[in-house]
């Protein structure tokens, strides 16, 4: 059934965003539903053990939800040598042959000079993403119109483009409309699309086996230039940063386009050095922001519409209430209902719909970003939970609970108010890196601990309280 492999992709994206090898060797295993069964199957043990040690934790609780249990083979065990499905499974197998075809195809238009599997696999531009499947609103639509010019006009008007955001909120959508658009529409023959890691992989791979010199005519003879998630530049990876910089220099003495993503500003970028910081803010910079509620409910009704399924207009109103941050959750959603419909489990109230989206829908952490609170408001609010002062929290006293506090004060923030991670800082007199430590350790500690997340969900309601009084 379709919709468990699309739970499927799903779960690999989400699991192993900004884990390149782990989304590899994931994609790499061919999943199939049988016999009420998801079966996974590895082309050696060694993947088999590593994916039970790491993963399978994970992907048999995402199936539970349908009652379906997951179980992992090697290819040519004797289990999938007896099936008696077998031959529609080698039907759906050759479709999904196919369906890959024609990616190459679409990626027949891309350059790639190094014509190893991998390589290749990393340029592929998903036909999907376009700038017609892209739903517009306020959030997004600065963004939306920058991407959608550089695709009409490459290297013209803004250059770089470089696009910041959460997760899930269609950065890397956009980057792959520029990327159809210019090779449909423009015909440009060298668009090259590459996260960040893949360019840095790609970049030590190529000076280890001496091939250097054809990794810079491939990216330095680029038409457009797309780079993914350019946060995962590290420090340590200086030579990698090096190339970059000469890439870029070369391609904007050329008026060859490039696009960058992130998930935070230039600025924040600390790890990069100045120098690429600079260029990047030498272009156009736009955010996207959270979906708010109306463009939420647009991009459900077009995912639901995708799917053919109709659902009552008091659970679409549910879940955009209760998905939020994310879009790629609201797909998630579409996705889990489409499964239970199909499967025919029950009907869908609104009972079965809580369930079945439980670990979608955003806890009280989260709920009510649509309330602007600004960041005193936060910091009162702390205050009056830890019993202390405005000035203590901002203040910096190292005593255990007040640094604490601080660090809720500045996750809060960041979760509540549209402040960068700079701003949030300011008001503490402290660096940005400092406020993107504090929301890193509160947002692991709130899933390990459940004091933390009791205590802030506390906050929230004297935040709450105090706003509606
Ligand atoms: P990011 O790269 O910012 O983490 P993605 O581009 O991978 O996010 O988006 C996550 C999913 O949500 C993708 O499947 C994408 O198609 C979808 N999506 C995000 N924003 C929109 C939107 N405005 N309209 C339609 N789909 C969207
Ligand atoms: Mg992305």
């Amino acid at each position: 059934m379709d919709a468990f492999l699309r739970t499927w992709e799903e779960f690999v994206n989400i699991a192993t965003i900004g884990n390149e090898f782990d989304r590899i060797v994931l994609s790499k295993v061919k999943p199939q539903y049988r016999n009420g069964k998801f079966i996974i199957t590895t082309k050696d043990e060694f993947t088999k053990t590593w994916i039970e040690k790491n993963y399978l934790d994970r992907i048999s609780s995402t199936f539970k939800y349908y009652d379906v249990d997951v179980e992992l083979v090697v290819e040519n065990d004797s289990k999938e040598e007896k099936t008696e499905n077998r031959s529609t499974v080698t039907k759906k197998e050759n479709k999904r042959i196919l369906k890959n075809r024609e990616n190459e195809k679409v990626e027949g238009n891309v350059v790639v000079l190094e014509k190893e599997e991998e390589e290749k696999e990393h340029n592929l531009i998903n036909p999907k993403y376009t700038f017609e499947s892209f739903v517009v609103g306020p959030s997004n639509d600065f963004a939306y119109h920058s991407a959608l010019n550089v695709s009409r006009y490459p290297g013209k008007n803004y250059n770089p483009l470089f696009i910041y955001g959460g997760v899930g909120l269609g950065k890397t959508h956009l980057l792959h409309a520029i990327a159809n658009n210019v090779t449909k529409e423009m015909k440009l023959k060298k668009v090259i699309y590459v996260t960040s890691e893949q360019f840095t992989n790609e970049f030590f791979k190529a000076l280890n086996s001496k091939t250097i010199q054809s990794f810079r005519i491939k990216y330095r003879e680029a038409d457009v230039l797309l780079i993914d998630d350019v946060q995962f530049f590290k420090s340590t990876m200086k030579q990698a940063i090096e190339e970059l910089f000469h890439t870029f220099n070369k391609l904007i003495h050329d008026k060859k386009q490039m696009v960058f993503t992130s998930d935070r500003t230039p600025r924040e970028l600390d790890e990069i050095g100045d120098r690429m910081i600079s260029r990047f803010e030498g272009g156009l910079v736009v955010e996207i922001k959270k979906p708010e509620l109306e463009t939420r409910l647009k991009i459900l009704e077009m995912k639901l519409k995708n799917e053919k399924i109709e659902i009552k207009e008091e659970y679409k109103q549910f879940i955009a209430n209760s998905i939020i941050s994310n879009v790629r959750s609201l797909e998630a959603a579409v996705n889990r209902i489409s499964a239970f419909i199909n499967l025919k489990k029950g009907t869908l109230n609104i009972t079965t719909l809580k369930t079945l989206l439980k670990d979608l829908i955003e806890t009280d952490t989260k709920e009510h970003v649509e309330v602007a609170y600004t960041i005193d408001e936060i910091i009162k609010s702390v205050a009056k939970y830890y019993d202390t002062t405005y000035d203590k929290i901002i203040g910096s006293d190292r005593k255990e609970d007040l640094m604490l506090a601080r660090q809720i004060t500045m996750y809060l923030a960041k979760k509540l108010t549209n402040l960068s991670f700079s701003q949030i800082a300011e008001k503490f007199g402290k660096v940005h890196s400092t406020a993107m430590r504090a929301y890193e350790r509160i947002d692991s500690l709130i899933k390990r601990d459940f004091l933390v997340k009791e205590q802030i969900k506390e906050i929230i309601s004297i935040l709450k309280l105090m706003k509606n009084r």
